[in-house]
């Protein structure tokens, strides 16, 4: 059966539906490989129209609403009316990769609405096999056009990383796998001197920018095509600012 318009007869190549469908998207080379598959119903129409944006446009919206967020004039979203706009589907606009740290809310950051940022958050915002794996998602299902890896200043998890490599300890439970993530950045610029904290995560974001855009096959693709561009910044606790650091 064609998992685009169910019809047992429909031969997928030949489904008007799945045409109808890449037509509305642009469909790349990377988008194909999922039509077909239970999430080829995610491209059909984009509930939110004003979130289809070139590369450059979503950067520039991420700015726009992170200005906002630092100058205390947010707008208001009418969470009713999105989600009912957001019942058949979604459409993001940027992908963001960022640290779990309670103070960093992207949503909040960069004034946006739900269905406008697809999400992934880990503590030290690195990228692991499962976040390359959603954003992957993001890209070639949902033709995310941005990915924003977004570290932030005081980050816990890279200062317990920095301990734990220098004093050679090891933390308990599970969060060894947070120090792994984080540790070849620590390890970069731990002989520069200064502030290894902030040089660090730095450090950890421009590395998981090159991570991600260089991730094959997907990401590394749509790079290439110019689809999608991934780019790093650092949230500052004190003024709200994000500031881009590749
Ligand atoms: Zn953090």
């Amino acid at each position: 059966m064609c998992a685009t318009c169910k019809d047992q007869a429909c031969g997928l190549n030949a489904c008007p539906t799945r045409r109808q469908a890449l037509r509305v998207f642009g469909a790349t080379a990377v988008g194909l490989a999922f039509v077909g598959s239970g999430w080829a119903k995610e491209v059909q129409a984009p509930p939110k129209p004003q979130n289809v944006l070139s590369p450059d446009a979503s950067l520039q919206r991420l700015i726009k609403g992170n200005e906002r967020y630092v100058a205390g004039e947010t707008r208001r979203h009418d969470f009713k009316h999105e989600r009912e706009a957001l019942v058949g589907g979604q459409n993001p606009y940027a992908g963001i990769l960022s640290c779990a740290d309670s103070r960093i809310a992207p949503e909040y950051a960069f004034d946006s609405g739900r269905g406008d940022l697809f999400v992934c958050r880990v503590a030290g915002n690195f990228a692991n096999a499962e976040t390359i794996a959603s954003l992957e998602y993001a890209v070639a299902v949902l033709q995310v056009p941005l990915i924003l890896v977004l570290g932030h200043d005081s980050c816990g998890a890279v200062e317990a990383a920095i301990k734990s490599l220098r004093d050679n300890t090891t933390l308990p439970g599970h969060m060894p796998s947070l120090v792994a993530g984080v540790a070849p950045a620590v390890k970069a610029v731990s002989q520069q001197g200064g502030d290894t904290l902030g040089l660090a995560i730095r450090q950890n974001v421009v590395d998981t920018v090159a991570k991600l855009s260089s991730a094959t096959p997907i990401l590394s693709a749509a790079v290439e095509q110019r689809k999608l561009k991934v780019v790093g910044g650092v949230y500052g606790l004190r003024d709200g600012k994000v500031r881009m650091v590749t």
